[in-house]
C-alpha cells in the first residue's frame, strides 16, 4: 500500500468508508456504474472502487447539499473509468477516449 493509514484518514477515508465502500460494491453487483457502462447496460466492467456522483468538493463549496457519503451519491466504478471521471471533473480532457466496443480509441 502506497498510502499510510494517516493519509487515508486525513483524506476522510477511514474504516467507516471501507465498510460503506464494500456495501456500495455489493449493491451495484461489482459492476461499473459510470455513465459509459451503466452497470453492464452499455458495457460490463468489473468495479473495485466507489465514486462520488457529486464530487465531495461540491459539498465543501456549497454547490451540493447533504451528505456526500449518502449511498444515493455513491456508485461502484471501474478503476480506469474512475480515473477518467476524476479527470473530467477536474476539467481536463480525458487522455483516452473509449469507443462503443469498450476499447480505447486511438485519435
Ligand atoms: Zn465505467
Amino acid at each position: 500500500m502506497a498510502w499510510s493509514k494517516e493519509s487515508r484518514h486525513a483524506r476522510g477515508y477511514g474504516a467507516e468508508w471501507d465498510k460503506l465502500r464494500e456495501q456500495i460494491l455489493q449493491r451495484d453487483g461489482y459492476l461499473c456504474h459510470c455513465p459509459e457502462c451503466q452497470g453492464g447496460k452499455l458495457r460490463a466492467l468489473p468495479a473495485h472502487e466507489v465514486d462520488h456522483i457529486k464530487p465531495k468538493a461540491w459539498f465543501r463549496s456549497g454547490r451540493a447539499k447533504g451528505n456526500p457519503d449518502d449511498p444515493r451519491n455513491l456508485r461502484a466504478v471501474n478503476r480506469d473509468c474512475h480515473k477518467r471521471l476524476t479527470a473530467v471533473q477536474k476539467g481536463h480532457r480525458p487522455a483516452v477516449r473509449i469507443g462503443v466496443d469498450g476499447f480505447p480509441v486511438k485519435e
